[in-house]
């Protein structure tokens, strides 16, 4: 028996294979909890049905987590299905490509910064108000993905730097509120990996080498490292840990300096 058998999970954020919330589906559904899922539009719909089938799955419902009014619809929809839940995932992040590439100071704009904040750390927090109800009292848990770029700068990572950082404090915040019903909310720090998401960022692939290069444990991290660091700290083997982030990569923060 795995030790999430008996939790229901929603998981924002899953796009492909490659995908993060892939990762941590797998994870999840391996140590027994039945899953949920979102995709963005239309396009994704087909593609996210059949994922979430391959993992007995037949929730999927649509959500562009920029739209209030669909945040709302999604909660509305779990709800027929579920009269409650103990797990939120949330796995999205954009940036419009312009502000991913060159100096931060050249390629920021007020609309870029609005859309990366809105849509990577707002929506965290637009989740967790409108999953609250349906979550309390549970001994539930959320978790956010970020990134190195929220504490440290990073080659044309740029906007989605300061994006990030306000997520790591949106995960104290909602941590400390939510503590008294009982729910956890915890941040993955987790290393480069390639996705769709990724793929956007100018570098991608000198950064993965230099990590392999760099960090203790001379290799990158995997969807499936993430995942089931993710399914621990969904868990009750967690429940001790709330408004941290944990570094999943493969060490590679804790480098100061590396002479070759
Ligand atoms: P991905 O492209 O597989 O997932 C990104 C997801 O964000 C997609 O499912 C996409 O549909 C969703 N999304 C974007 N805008 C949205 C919107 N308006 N409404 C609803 N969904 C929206 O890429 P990924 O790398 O798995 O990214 C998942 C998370 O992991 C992101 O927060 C990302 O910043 C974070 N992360 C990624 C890496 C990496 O190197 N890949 C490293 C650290 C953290």
């Amino acid at each position: 028996m795995g030790f999430l058998t008996g939790k229901r999970a929603v998981i924002v954020g899953l796009a492909s294979n490659r995908s993060i919330a892939w990762g941590i589906a797998k994870a999840l559904k391996k140590q027994g909890a039945d899953l949920a899922f979102n995709y963005q539009g239309e396009k994704l719909q087909g593609r996210v049905q059949k994922m979430a089938a391959e993992l007995d799955s037949d929730i999927s419902l649509p959500l562009d987590v920029t739209s209030d009014s669909q945040i709302e619809a999604f909660i509305d929809g779990i709800s027929t299905h579920w009269d409650g839940f103990d797990i939120l995932v949330h796995s999205v992040a954009y940036a419009p490509a312009d502000q991913l590439e060159g100096r931060y100071v050249d390629s920021i704009s007020r609309e870029g910064f609005r859309i990366a904040h809105d849509v990577s750390s707002y929506s965290f927090a637009a989740l967790a108000k409108a999953a609250q109800p349906l979550m309390s009292n549970r001994q539930g848990a959320m978790l956010t993905l970020s990134y190195l770029g929220a504490a440290r700068t990073l080659p044309s990572y740029n906007v989605m730097g300061l994006a990030k950082a306000s997520l790591e404090a949106n995960t104290r915040f909602l941590a400390y509120d939510l503590g008294a019903e009982g729910t956890r909310v915890n941040a993955i720090s987790a290393g480069p990996i390639k996705t769709l998401a990724s793929a956007g960022i100018k570098g991608m692939r000198q950064m993965l080498s230099t990590v392999a290069e760099t960090a203790p444990l001379k290799r990158n991290v995997t969807i499936e490292d993430v995942g089931n660091s993710a399914a621990f700290l969904c868990s009750d083997l967690a429940a001790g840990i709330t408004g941290q982030v944990v570094y999943v990569d493969a060490g590679y923060s804790i480098v100061g300096m590396q002479l070759n």
